[in-house]
């Protein structure tokens, strides 16, 4: 850490806290990313002072001029995780210190300023400290946090910007799937790529998404869920989904998915299956996979099952992939034996009903 970055929180309560009653009733059915806390997290930048002004303060609207960088040139990154109530009345989160790794890389591939990594996970115990009462009970809801830093200096020309802002905010979320794990489909579009080597694909920038925006709208005009996208280069291998890893399971176990080149994003959910998967002695192969290959093992029964992976969702199986050379179907199109089995293990260890080999939970409270 840089000499001048300051670790120490001023905390400013919300003056003005949703009361219990309405909290309660937000928290019924809380859905995704529509409710949110009574409070945030601000860290500020410039050159030359490096982070300063560490706070939490009421949640509210960032006065933000128009000539501001990030609305230009999009200089933006994010991260998202979870924290949730375990058996013991306390609250833990998954792995932050990977996610506090990965901002830093977000932010070396479009140049800004990485925030060291004490205090991204400081930010977090802070925010989960404030907001504890709005994490929802049980055992399926969880306070999703959305740490993100953006070009904040007031200028127009095109170069990386001398100021920026980091913010924490923190939404409840409720169960992903309500009424049971459900596969989804998948339309692999022909259209759009979502990233070339060399590209931001690795990082986790909210340019991508804008980028993938229409690619999903096309998914969902053929009756899809999700997009599949295609590398850039050959269109002919499985990069991801837009915003989730892809794995196959093959008939003797192995599971396959696709390197880490710089096209895909690192997903934290990935790297864990891929260790669990692992650890319980199962091959696991990161390999180009090509959409030929997909389908032609769906038809032989090579190919026995397929899920998607990333934090909102954790694993989810695929069941449909449609394309404009026609659909397949994995196995029967429902959820597969490994795919759930490893759902299971990865939740249980989250919620800290399993143990924790790897010592991924970070208990916060
Ligand atoms: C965040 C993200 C993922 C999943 O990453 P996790 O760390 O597992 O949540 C996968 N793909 C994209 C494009 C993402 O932005």
């Amino acid at each position: 850490m840089s000499g001048g970055d300051n670790l120490d929180f001023e905390i400013r309560p919300n003056p003005a806290p949703v009361s219990d009653a309405d909290r309660a009733a937000m928290l019924a059915n809380p859905g995704f990313g529509r409710i949110f806390t009574d409070h945030m997290v601000t860290v500020r930048y410039a050159d030359g002072k490096g982070w300063y002004e560490p706070r939490v303060e009421a949640r509210a609207p960032i006065p933000m001029d128009p000539a501001s960088a990030v609305l230009h040139y999009a200089q933006e990154i994010f991260e998202g995780l979870k924290a949730y109530t375990t058996p013991d009345g306390g609250v833990a989160m998954f792995r932050p210190d990977a996610n506090a790794k990965r901002f830093g890389l977000s932010a070396q591939r479009m140049a800004m300023p990485p925030l060291p990594e004490e205090i991204f996970l400081k930010s977090l115990h802070e925010i989960i400290a404030i907001d504890r009462k709005w994490i929802p009970e049980g055992e399926d809801g969880s306070l999703y946090l959305r740490p993100f830093a953006y070009a904040s200096e007031v200028f127009l020309g095109v170069r990386p910007a001398m100021e920026y802002l980091y913010l924490v905010i923190a939404s409840p979320v409720g169960p992903y799937f309500s009424g049971g794990v459900k596969p989804v489909s998948v339309w692999v579009t022909p259209d759009y790529t979502r990233a070339a080597p060399g590209g931001t694909g690795a990082a986790k920038c909210g340019g991508n998404y804008a980028a993938g925006l229409s690619a999903q709208a096309e998914a969902i005009e053929h009756g899809c869920d999700q997009v599949v996208y295609l590398d850039a280069v050959e269109r002919k291998y499985v990069d991801e989904l837009g915003g989730m890893n892809v794995f196959l399971v093959l008939d003797d176990g192995t599971l396959v998915t696709p390197p880490l080149t710089g096209t895909i994003l690192p997903g934290i959910t990935r790297d864990s299956v891929i260790k669990l998967a692992e650890r319980a002695g199962r091959r696991v192969e990161e390999r180009a996979i090509s959409l030929e290959e997909w389908r032609e093992g769906a038809a032989s029964g090579r190919v026995r099952e397929a899920f998607a992976c990333g934090t909102a969702a954790v694993i989810t199986p695929i069941g449909v992939i449609r394309s404009l050379d026609g659909d397949f179907t994995i196995a029967d199109g429902g959820p597969g034996e490994v795919t759930m089995g490893l759902r299971k293990e990865l939740v249980d260890i989250q919620r800290g009903r399993a143990a924790d080999p790897f010592h991924w939970v970070h208990k916060v409270l």
